[in-house]
């Protein structure tokens, strides 16, 4: 809730609890003008009951007086001084009701004036009871500003009536008096009134605004992702759900998962407060595609949702696209540039029913085809992409096992050389088996491997097993083994080397480290510093499948290998283009030659492949022509057919 509108709702609040005082005052003052009357009208009343006392008792021949209605002189005298204090005027009226005297006409001489019945008089004489009524005068007609008409009866001992008197009593002052010290207490009543009924209701008015604010809040709060203000997963998910059961006809949804490339990178580069302000710009560039009818929450961390209606798909994919495009440009914060990609995995909704949680896990796995595929990619999911993924997920898993028990084997593969044509040295090769038994080629589960981040613990192992292995041989062989690029991202491999010559016993230059030339490609120097140190330990190093990435002379010369491995695609090429392949071979071992590396060729399963590389002056052979790879145990044979009989007994059991 802005601030602004908690101030709207403020100053509405104490209007509404200054109308209710204002309400309640006028009431106060209404009660106490009603007081105030009362007050004046008994008064009124005593001051009349007073007089009339006064004028019966010095006028002993009242009756005749009422009777008649004419003074005598004394009578009239006794009269004037009756005209005294607060009583300015008076009327007698007989017990019928006949006005018989007035204190400013002598008598009501005619008839007319004797037939004139007052209604007042009328009605005490009925009662036997005074009557006040208050009466506010005009100034031209010289009457008091407050005055009374009080009505006595004039009761003889038994209680019968004798007369009427009727006399006006001025209370101007009496009224102003009461109205000085009641208004005060009006005044008094109305603030009281203000503090203890006012200020609460203001106080109890706001504590419920407040309330609502905070429940509004918590609702909020339990259906929202704080930071972006979009929804969470599981609102959406309950709007979303509802939304398919009420499918528009004529438009197509889709549930699209983005995801942030890398977004540890913006966190550990640039810190958490701008990671949230990434996130933010994530959310404000789908805000700018959004359509009225789709759905956008933040399902956790990196990872948005979108529940997107579309007239086809072509359509949604080039809004994803566009969202993409826009997420990718390079914001500014805090005089940083930051820029990051998001991948995209979409699933359109089919009449088949899914439930939200299956078509976000669809949705999911097209994600998890474009983070494989290379990032910053859209993909939409299909059966066979599913089963594709179906079958990583299977092999993921196998990888994990294998990693956590230990479940790889090595099988080594014969390298002989030119000359004697013996054997002079192991290549290791990774093996896994899947639940059937069978090999999975190293070449798939190797990058699921990588991915997952668990070749380097698979790595150190090979290592340590194949050092382990290589010992039990002749002192003459060595064992290489592969290298993957994740390996060198720790810099625990030099030690890892180390520890693992130290623990086997193997002399350094009986191990081969082959490295390919993609790996060196993504971090020179870092890679070049450890391989220096591996070189300083030793430890000879291999350029391997020579050929296949950028055949480059610049890692030859600046990384110094100890050889080269030509892949065995060019060798498997002297059967289409004899002539050309030899070329382009005899080019490759010259050249290794002059930097003063050996050359081993991959892959020779022909007598004439092997004829041809070793006219070439190739220094050694790999390929099924001279072995497959074996398990540890089918070593002993290569031995013995090569002619080497030192092989110690841990090596062939
Ligand atoms: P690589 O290092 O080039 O290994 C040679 C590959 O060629 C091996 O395949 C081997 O079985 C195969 N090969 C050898 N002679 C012949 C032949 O005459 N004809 C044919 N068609 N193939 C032959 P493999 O064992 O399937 O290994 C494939 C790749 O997997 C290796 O290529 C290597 O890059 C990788 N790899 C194997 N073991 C490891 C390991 O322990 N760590 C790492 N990082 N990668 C490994
Ligand atoms: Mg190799
Ligand atoms: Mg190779």
């Amino acid at each position: 809730m802005p601030a602004g509108a908690t101030r709207f709702h403020l100053r509405k609040y104490i209007a509404a609890a200054l109308l209710s005082t204002a309400i309640l005052g006028g009431l106060v003052v209404f009660a106490v003008d009603l007081a105030i009357d009362r007050a004046v009208s008994a008064d009124a009343r005593a001051r009349a009951e007073d007089w009339a006392k006064y004028f019966v008792a010095t006028i002993p021949e009242f009756d005749e007086l009422v009777s008649t209605g004419h003074l005598t002189d004394r009578q009239r005298a006794v009269v004037s001084t009756a005209l005294v204090g607060n009583v300015f005027r008076f009327k007698l009226y007989d017990a019928r009701g006949n006005a018989v005297l007035q204190s400013d006409l002598e008598t009501f001489a005619n008839q007319e004036q004797h037939d004139h019945i007052d209604d007042e008089a009328m009605e005490v004489i009925a009662s036997k009871q005074p009557l006040v009524s208050l009466k506010a005068g005009a100034r031209e007609r010289n009457m008091p500003s407050l005055y009374a008409e009080a009505y006595v009866p004039v009761l003889d001992r038994a209680g019968n009536l004798r007369a009427v008197a009727e006399t006006y009593v001025d209370e101007t002052r009496t009224g102003a008096f009461y109205h000085q010290s009641l208004g005060a207490l009006a005044v008094a009543l109305g603030v009281g009134f203000a503090f203890s009924f006012g200020i609460p209701t203001v106080a109890f008015l706001i504590r419920t605004r407040q309330a609502r604010e905070v429940r509004h809040q918590a609702e909020f709060l339990a259906s929202h992702d704080p930071m972006t203000g979009l929804l969470n997963r599981t609102r959406f998910s309950e709007i979303v759900q509802a939304r398919i059961a009420n499918r528009v006809p004529g438009r197509q949804m889709a549930l699209v998962i983005l995801d942030i490339d890398n977004f540890k990178l913006i966190n550990d580069d640039y810190g958490h407060a701008a990671g949230d302000e990434f996130l933010k710009h994530v959310a404000r560039g789908i805000g700018r595609f959004r359509l009225d009818e789709d759905i956008v929450a933040r399902a956790g961390g990196d990872e948005f949702v979108i529940a997107l209606t579309r007239a086809s798909v072509t359509e949604m994919i080039s809004d994803v696209k566009a969202i993409m495009a826009t997420i990718s440009k390079p914001i500014r914060q805090k005089g940083d540039t930051m820029a990051a990609h998001v991948s995209a995995g979409i699933y359109v909704m089919t009449d088949e029913g899914a439930t939200v949680e299956e078509a976000l896990s669809r949705a999911e796995v097209a994600l998890h085809e474009s983070k494989i595929d290379g990032k910053n990619r859209v993909s939409l999911f299909s059966r066979e992409l599913d089963e594709r993924m179906r079958k990583r997920r299977e092999l993921e898993d196998l990888v994990q096992h294998a990693t956590a028990n230990k479940g790889f084997e090595l099988h080594y593969q014969p390298l002989f050389a030119i000359d004697h044509e013996n054997c002079v040295g192991f290549e290791a090769l990774l093996r896994l088996k899947d639940r059937q038994g069978a090999y999975v080629p190293p070449t798939t589960f190797v990058p699921i491997a990588e991915s997952m981040g668990l070749i380097a613990a698979i790595g150190k192992w090979v290592i340590v097993e194949a050092t382990r292995t290589a010992a039990t041989w002749p002192s003459e062989t060595f064992v290489s083994v592969n290298l993957s690029v994740c390996q060198f991202q720790d810099q625990t491999l030099v030690s890892t080397v180390e520890d693992a010559l130290k623990e086997s016993g193997l002399a350094p230059h009986r191990l081969e480290l082959e490295v390919t030339e993609s790996m060196l490609m993504e971090d020179n120097e870092g890679i070049a510093e450890q391989l220096r140190s591996l070189k300083a330990l030793g430890v000879s190093v291999a350029m391997d499948d020579f050929g296949t990435g950028y055949s480059s002379l610049a890692y030859l010369w600046q990384f110094g290998f100890d050889k080269l491995k030509i892949d065995r695609s060019f060798v498997s090429a002297l059967e289409k283009d004899e002539h050309r392949a030899r070329q382009i071979l005899n080019t490759i071992i010259m050249l290794a030659h002059q930097l003063g590396m050996k050359v081993t060729a991959e892959g020779i399963e022909t007598a004439r492949q092997a004829e041809i590389l070793r006219g070439l002056a190739c220094d050694q052979f790999q390929g099924y022509l001279f072995g497959r790879p074996a398990p540890a145990s089918g070593v002993a044979l290569v031995f013995t057919s090569s002619g080497i009989s030192s092989v110690s007994p841990a090596s062939v059991g």
